[in-house]
């Protein structure tokens, strides 16, 4: 026997209540939820169409990341939004033909969709590198010509950047660097966890008024509660400025996971020249060759609190930077704040970094890493298959 799509009772074959729409006979137990269907069925099949030009998403994914990890509220909206859907059992349930139209998905209260909600507030995105002649960075090397413009302009006293230790290779220190030789030694990724806040608060007792602090989204977070937290370090940062210039961030390991996992793999971390993580693979350079590596080996060693962060792309910075969305030897650049979005254009205007927007496919590669990052929390298997 048919549903009524609008309250969901059966209805015998023959009513005398229906439409045809769309090529399909919809009936109804009652000339008022024929009414309701006609009124409101059409706008939704109008957003169903919109959303479908964009994107496939069907049931199957709110399944996977929201009623089979239990963060379903059982709220109704997505039975509500589409006549396939039922609750039953206290579980959202598909009972009929799944279109993947996506906006049971986009409905539900629980998924994060919006690029608001998944990278927060951004003024403008761009691809960007360096246009100053031999420098070499992680991606585009536009975190040190920034840092370079800063310091040579007399914008910043000092930058809070991390670089390998000379005697531990590939152990990450940070330090205040003053000089442009020194905001070059540290370009370029560690993939540990770099204990920036140290140097930041050491620079203010020294007196510097004007910082640029680079760290990743946590490091970002641990600058920005301290300048809003009432029982922070208020007094300090009343005396400084601080440029937060975050780095996108999907895992750090531990220094001895590195070490053991480049032991295993017949290496030594001294040879290593550089590492990448791209595309779900950790790229180690030696002086010989590229060694590639599925980034699920290294799972045994990413840090604890990785697996609970859902900060991608550093949402309290006032700039951020990313490798995701842009070619190879590009960095995406995230404008946030107003003094952000100013001085990457002075550095953009002054000749030492080329830069574009960034396009809307580029930026849906960033939306899709972030959200995997937003969900991330509810099923932490699912990333090692992704
Ligand atoms: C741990 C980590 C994980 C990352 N994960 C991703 C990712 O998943 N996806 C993505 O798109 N991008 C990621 N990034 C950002 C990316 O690797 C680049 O840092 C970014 O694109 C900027 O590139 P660049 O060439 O412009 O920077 P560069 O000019 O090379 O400057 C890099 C700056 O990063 C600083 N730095 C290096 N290591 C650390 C550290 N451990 N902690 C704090 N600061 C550090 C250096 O001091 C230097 O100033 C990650 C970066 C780090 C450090
Ligand atoms: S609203 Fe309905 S048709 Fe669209 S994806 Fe969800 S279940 Fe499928
Ligand atoms: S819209 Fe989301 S939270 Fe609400 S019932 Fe459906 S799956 Fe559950
Ligand atoms: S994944 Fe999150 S917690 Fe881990 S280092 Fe990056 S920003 Fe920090």
């Amino acid at each position: 026997m048919p549903m009524d799509p609008i309250c969901k009772i059966k209805v015998p074959e023959d009513t005398p209540y229906f439409t045809e729409y769309g090529g399909k006979k919809y009936r109804f137990c009652s000339p008022e939820c024929k009414r309701k269907f006609d009124h409101l069925e059409k706008s939704v099949i109008r957003l169903k169409r919109s959303i479908a030009e964009q994107d496939k998403i069907s049931f199957g994914h709110l399944k996977r990341d929201i009623i089979k990890p239990g963060i379903c509220t059982l709220c109704g909206a997505c039975a509500a939004s589409c006549e396939s859907i039922a609750i039953e059992d206290e579980q959202p349930r598909l009972v009929g033909k799944c279109t993947a139209c996506g906006v049971c998905y986009n409905q539900c209260p629980r998924t994060i969709t919006t690029e608001e909600g998944l990278i927060g507030k951004i003024r403008n995105a761009y691809s960007a590198r360096t246009a100053i002649p031999g420098l070499k960075g992680q991606d585009g090397a536009v975190v040190t010509s920034m840092l370079a413009y800063g310091l040579e302009e007399g914008l910043i006293d000092c930058a809070i950047v991390t670089v390998k230790s000379d005697e531990e290779p590939w152990k990450p220190v940070p330090v205040i660097a003053k000089t442009y030789d020194e905001v070059v030694e540290a370009a370029g990724s560690i993939y540990s966890h770099s204990m920036t806040i140290e140097p930041l608060m050491s620079a203010v007792k020294q007196g510097m008024r004007s910082i640029a602090f680079v760290g990743t989204s946590c490091n970002i977070d641990a600058v920005y509660k301290m300048q809003k937290s009432p029982y922070g370090f208020l007094h300090l940062f009343m005396r400084a400025n601080i440029l937060k210039m975050g780095l996108f961030c999907m895992d750090t390991f531990s220094y001895e996971g590195i070490r053991e996992f480049v032991l295993n793999k017949g290496m030594r971390l001294e040879d290593i020249e550089a590492m990448k993580i791209r595309k779900g693979r950790m790229e180690m350079q030696t002086p010989e060759e590229l060694k590639v590596f599925d980034l699920a080996e290294l799972d045994p060693y990413r840090s604890s609190s990785c697996r609970y962060c859902t900060d991608l792309t550093a949402e309290n910075a006032d700039l951020s930077f990313g490798g995701v969305g842009t070619p190879r030897n590009w960095t995406t650049v995230l404008a946030r704040s107003g003094l952000g979005y100013e001085i990457f254009n002075e550095a953009v205007d002054n000749g030492y970094i080329e830069s574009r927007l960034l396009e809307s496919n580029e930026m849906n590669n960033v939306l899709n890493l972030a959200k995997m990052k937003k969900i991330q929390l509810y099923s932490v298997s699912r990333r090692k298959k992704a």
